[in-house]
């Protein structure tokens, strides 16, 4: 029950160009299906076996979003049905995905994920990297993964200043790019416990996990 009230009121609060993705890792099946039937189409799981496992018993008007780090020789196994992946980290991962999607005949979109955290920890490329992948010719020949947006992830802190200054930092690498001519649309940054300030800051994809399912048993 607790699921589709959080989903409401979550919903409720959001803007009309915000879309929401479900996170919903480590979730049962079930936990998915009471979301589906409160109206939620968009899933993010962030490992390829489990996303898969997923897929095979839900419904099929649903669309997965690959939230998290991606393993280059796992990708085929996702290609037919992922409909975005959010953590692309570099040419080599996009030439895997549109190899795989071409098997498909699918057009897979992507999301380059910057690195705008303090934290060592987390994953992404700096803006020169972003640029330089762009403006490749690789990048112009590849015919089955279409790069849509960024991604980004704010440091795991308290401080507010700072998380809004990160996400502020990523908006304006996005209109930036906008402005030299890459044809971007989807800016995805915000989870539960920043997703307010990620929108403040411009984000138009939110990744929400336990503020609608709970807390995860483990940290995923
Ligand atoms: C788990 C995860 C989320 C959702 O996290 P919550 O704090 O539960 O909302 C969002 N984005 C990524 C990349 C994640 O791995």
């Amino acid at each position: 029950m607790f699921i589709k009230q959080n989903l409401i009121q979550l919903k409720e609060q959001l803007p009309e160009h915000v879309s929401l993705v479900a996170v919903s890792k480590t979730k049962p099946v079930s936990d998915i299906q009471v979301a589906y039937d409160a109206g939620q189409r968009i899933f993010g799981e962030n490992r390829i076996q489990e996303m898969v496992n997923k897929y095979e018993v839900l419904p099929k008007d649903i669309e997965w979003h690959m939230i998290g780090h991606l393993q280059r020789n796992k990708i085929k196994y996702m290609a037919h049905f992922v409909d975005l992946i959010h953590g692309v980290d570099g040419l080599k991962t996009l030439l895997e995905i549109d190899k795989q999607g071409k098997k498909h005949q699918r057009v897979i979109k992507c999301l380059l994920q910057v690195k705008i955290a303090k934290e060592e920890t987390k994953f992404g490329m700096d803006v020169e990297t972003i640029q330089t992948i762009l403006n490749s010719s690789e990048l112009e020949g590849l015919d089955n993964v279409q790069v849509t947006g960024l991604m980004g992830m704010a440091s795991f802190t308290s401080d507010t200043e700072q998380i809004s200054k990160e996400f502020a930092s990523l908006k304006t690498v996005f209109d930036q790019l906008n402005k030299d001519g890459c044809n971007l649309s989807v800016l995805s940054m915000g989870m539960s416990g920043d997703y307010k300030i990620a929108i403040e800051n411009g984000s138009n994809m939110i990744r929400v996990g336990s503020a609608i399912f709970g807390l995860r048993n483990y940290i995923a």
